[in-house]
């Protein structure tokens, strides 16, 4: 299991999820911030941090979320460092 950023972080973006991670596997897209479900370690700690309930378990995305889901788990994080302000 991961947790899964969707679409209302796109224009909110305050990264309050980034300064709680433990295991800094959050990172700025761009629009919105991604977690790397490779590096989530299911936590919950980011979930209640985010203003605008942007975070779901990927078992609860609702339906029209799912391909930030799918998002997630295809991006290419190699290129770009976890965290914010420093890509
Ligand atoms: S669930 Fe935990 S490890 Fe996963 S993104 Fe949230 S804070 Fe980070
Ligand atoms: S806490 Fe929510 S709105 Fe803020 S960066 Fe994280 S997912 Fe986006």
């Amino acid at each position: 299991m991961t947790y899964v950023i969707t679409e209302t972080c796109i224009g909110t973006k305050n990264t309050a999820c980034v300064q709680v991670c433990p295991v800094d596997c959050i990172y700025d897209e761009g629009d919105h911030y991604l977690i790397n479900p490779e590096e989530c370690i299911d936590c919950a700690m980011c979930m209640p941090e985010c203003p605008v309930e942007a975070i779901y378990p990927d078992d609860e995305v609702p339906e029209d979320m799912q391909h930030y889901t799918t998002k997630a788990a295809e991006f290419d994080y190699s290129g770009i460092a976890p965290g914010f302000g420093i890509n």
